[in-house]
């Protein structure tokens, strides 16, 4: 924290979803949920109370899941049934049960069960683990609330332009939640891929989490301005802070109207040549978002979504449903699903991946599907049989480092097509089966991988992080993950090359496609389609109506005779 001026005072989180906003803080405290003076009333009676709480949770919890998917999405609204299957949970509600066996009132039983399981998820290596204490935390305010008969948080009631200030932003807060009436959100815990943040992006509003000590420094009705892209929040702006932001938002609101213009018109470059701009989505409701900024399709649904967030695996036809009802979205369009993408930074606890001491280099991805050939084949026969409709789902296998995965995936799926053949069933004979190239290995063997794959797609957000050796989750070397870097900046233009060589077509799935800076390369070196969030769409279809061909290729020319990410990025900017 650092003191500006006289009043105004800046905290500094982790920018967690981009954009301005300025308002009046909303605080929201824990309520006191003191048990103090609950009286025991015997075992029998305190695990009635338990069980009427445990019920009235369930209850409440499946009303919240089902507005919530509606109004936030279905990934969003699964965070909140998980709350359920972990209350389902046979060891948990044993040791609840005991607890009160021993004297505990029901309140003490919750409090101590959980705060066990806060404890224990809090002190996990694997940021997806420990964001569960924050479930925890949850499930006990709120059972606590229940029994104690306090009154659960309402944020249904907020006023316009107000900035809500948080310990955590957790997913029951967030039902009824209004997003015109939030001009920025803010916590105290929470990092970039926290619920809070996935919330925050999915309702776009500014978002800075993990600020120290915020809710002693802010209170209720404080003035404050928040930059979700620098992780800024300024308590009390001067005037001149506060005209930045008049002007900031004015220039946002013409932007965004302007922007409207690019949702019917074709994606090409100045010379009017096409490119293919698609959109990445990780779960069926941004279907519509997609639908209503025009992209062209779909360039990478992430499916370990479908398996997060519950207690076991989805079956072949719960998967089937969910792959159809994307392509069913598109029916003209391409649909590129990728085969599961655990491990990681994606912990899925069922699947038993385990701890590992280096998990971005371990058993995940194509390597754990390869290993467990009948769990992959219930995936690669409904996409097999998601494609049969409309024939415009194509397979994209990740983390490919070899000739031999994407053979033993192939022979794999013609497995899959004789056993459905068998069963009568009807499914795609022709289906697509492409690689993600986010290897460095891959990058080295795309002239081979290119004879055996129908399709590329480069996934800049792993290739940075395997060729610079960069952890893309640690804060602490944040400043060397740079996919302008020249070396990353070479494979994409060789992965393109062999692609163009071989005549298949290649995209970019990760989020360097709908970097401004790396768009003029691409373009450059041929990249046949670019697949983007959906928020980005429109404004990459611009960015990409802005370069001529001759202008792009001056410039990949200038770029690739430069040695240092900096002059790259001077280099770049000289044109903007
Ligand atoms: C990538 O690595 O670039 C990519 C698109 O996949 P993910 O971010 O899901 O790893
Ligand atoms: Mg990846």
């Amino acid at each position: 924290m650092n003191k500006k001026g006289d009043d105004a005072m800046i905290l500094n989180g982790i920018g967690a979803s981009d954009g301005l906003g300025l308002g009046n803080a909303v605080c929201i405290r824990e309520s006191v949920l003191d048990y103090t003076g609950v009286i025991y009333a015997g075992a029998e009676a305190e695990k009635a109370r338990l069980l009427a709480a445990v019920d009235a949770f369930c209850r409440d919890t499946e009303r919240m899941t089902q507005k919530m998917s509606g109004q936030v999405g279905q990934h969003e609204a699964e965070i909140l049934s998980g709350h359920i299957a972990m209350l389902a949970d046979p060891f948990l509600r044993a040791q609840l049960e005991e607890k009160v066996e021993q004297g505990s009132v029901a309140e003490q039983a919750v409090d101590e069960v959980c705060a066990f399981y806060e404890e224990l998820f809090s002190q996990a290596d694997d940021e997806l683990v420990r964001q569960r204490a924050a479930d925890v935390r949850d499930i006990r305010n709120r059972l606590l609330g229940l029994l104690l008969h306090v009154k659960p948080i309402d944020l249904s009631a907020l006023t316009p332009h107000s900035v809500l200030v948080a310990p955590d932003l957790t997913p029951s807060m967030t039902v009824g939640l209004r997003a015109e009436n939030v001009a920025a959100i803010v916590t105290q815990s929470g990092g970039r891929t926290s619920h809070s943040a996935i919330l925050a992006r999915a309702l776009g509003i500014p978002a800075v989490l993990g600020v120290p000590n915020l809710m002693n420094a802010l209170s209720d009705g404080d003035r404050v301005l928040v930059n979700g892209g620098t992780g800024e929040v300024i308590l009390n702006p001067d005037a001149a802070q506060a005209e930045a932001y008049r002007i900031w938002n004015e220039a946002s609101i013409r932007e965004r109207q302007s922007l409207q213009a690019y949702r019917t018109r074709p994606t090409e470059n100045a010379d009017g040549r096409r490119v293919s701009l698609y959109a990445n989505i990780g779960s069926t409701a941004q279907l519509d978002e997609v639908s209503s900024v025009g992209a062209e399709g779909i360039g990478l649904f992430r499916t370990e979504f479908l398996f997060m967030e519950r207690s076991d695996a989805p079956g072949e036809e719960e998967q089937y449903q969910a792959y159809r009802a994307v392509a069913g979205a598109m029916p003209e369009r391409d649909v590129l699903i990728r085969t599961l993408d655990i491990g990681g930074d994606k912990d899925v606890p069922y699947l038993s991946v385990g701890k590992e001491e280096n998990p971005f280099l371990g058993y995940r991805a194509i390597r754990y599907c390869l290993d467990r050939p009948d769990f992959f084949s219930t995936q690669l026969k409904a996409l097999l049989r998601a494609g049969a409709e409309y024939q415009n789902v194509k397979i994209m296998l990740p983390l490919i480092t070899s000739v031999e995965e994407i053979r033993a995936a192939r022979a794999l799926l013609e497995k899959c097509k004789a056993e459905l053949q068998e069963k009568g069933q009807v499914f795609d004979r022709n289906i697509s089966l492409g690689v993600m190239i986010e290897t460095p290995a891959a990058v080295q063997l795309a002239d081979q991988l290119a004879k055996e794959a129908d399709f590329f797609s480069i996934g800049t957000n792993d290739l940075t992080q395997y060729t610079l050796a960069v952890d893309r989750g640690n804060a602490k070397v944040e400043q060397m993950y740079d996919p302008l870097h020249p070396a990353v900046l070479r494979s994409v233009r060789q992965v393109i090359s062999a692609a163009r060589k071989a005549q298949i077509p290649v995209g970019m799935c990760g989020e360097a496609a709908a970097d401004p800076k790396m768009i003029p390369l691409l373009l450059a070196w041929g990249l046949d389609e670019f697949s983007v969030s959906a928020p980005s769409v429109l404004t990459v279809r611009k960015w990409i109506s802005q370069w001529s061909d001759r202008q792009a290729g001056e410039l990949a020319q200038r770029v690739m005779e430069l040695v240092t990410t900096e002059e790259i990025h001077r280099e770049i900017e000289k044109m903007f």
